[in-house]
């Protein structure tokens, strides 16, 4: 008996096996959930679709979430071959790379609405669109980082999309609640993927994390991917509206030092 048995599962945002997506949906899978997964084109044959197979799941569409007739697309897709959803991934963001990089202030109006875009409107997007196949219990889950709350050198205009995001996973809370759907959001803390490798100082970071964190760790796709579990599932069954911390307890440190 897996705690998600006859859970049907969306995900967005595997670029490959490194990414949190994946370590959700293999945990998600893991549970007995059937997964389907959305990807930008680019990506479907050569990785997305071995990947999928590989979980017995042969729902793979593609889809640019800056684009509101893909978005529609892959629910209409879903719909065709799904008997409704109970959980959405939301496991992907973008900003241009000079804007990963040096000084917040120099942020192009451009780059500014692109990470918005990308990075935090789509969960509306994706949700709105998901709504007529959603049902009480569903649950939808996005991914978060710590520079949301506070600065991290570089993170930029991620982190104000990530405070943006954030927002949106409050007022998305408020609005399905009352029809008994759940939106959270995961803070992840560093994790060695594509998306990571374009910010600036990453690996220095990334490095050093394990020496300041309480638990002594970096974290680990399998990390999310059981929280996942706890958030898809009706282990979390009255939380709502929540941002979880999935980060060997980084945020809870005012001074973070090595020993
Ligand atoms: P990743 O590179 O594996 O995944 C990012 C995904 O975003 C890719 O699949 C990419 O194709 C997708 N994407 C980008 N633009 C898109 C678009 N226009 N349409 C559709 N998809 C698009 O990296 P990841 O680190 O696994 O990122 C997943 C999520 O986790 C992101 O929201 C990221 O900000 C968040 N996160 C990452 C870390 C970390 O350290 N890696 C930490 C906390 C939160």
């Amino acid at each position: 008996m897996g705690l998600l048995d006859g859970k049907r599962v969306l995900i967005f945002g595997v670029a490959n096996d490194h990414s949190i997506a994946w370590g959700i949906a293999q945990a998600l899978h893991g549970e007995g959930a059937e997964i389907g997964f959305s990807s930008v084109e680019s990506l479907i044959d050569k990785r997305v679709r071995p990947l999928a197979e590989s979980l017995g799941s042969t729902f793979v569409e593609p889809c640019d979430v800056q684009r509101d007739e893909d978005i529609d697309r892959v629910f209409n897709r879903w719909g065709e071959t799904h008997d409704g959803l109970d959980v959405l991934v939301h496991a992907l963001a973008f900003a241009k790379r000079e804007d990963l990089t040096g000084r917040f202030i120099d942020t192009s109006r451009d780059g500014f609405a692109l990470a918005q875009d990308v990075s935090a409107y789509s969960l509306v997007g994706l949700t709105r669109a998901a709504m007529p196949q959603l049902r009480r219990g569903s649950s939808i889950l996005t991914l978060t980082y710590y520079g949301a709350e506070k600065v991290v050198a570089n993170y930029n205009v991620m982190g104000v999309a990530k405070a943006s995001l954030e927002a949106c996973v409050r007022y998305l809370a408020a609005d399905l609640g009352p029809d008994g759907i759940r939106v959270n959001a995961i803070s992840a803390g560093p994790v060695r993927t594509l998306a990571a490798a374009g910010i600036g100082g990453f690996k220095k970071m990334y490095a050093d994390f394990a020496d300041v964190a309480p638990l002594r760790a970096n974290i680990t796709i399998e990390d999310v991917g059981r929280t996942a579990v706890y958030l898809a599932s009706d282990l979390s069954s009255a939380v709502t509206g929540e941002v979880i911390y999935v980060d060997g307890g980084f945020s809870v440190l005012g001074v973070p030092t090595a020993d």
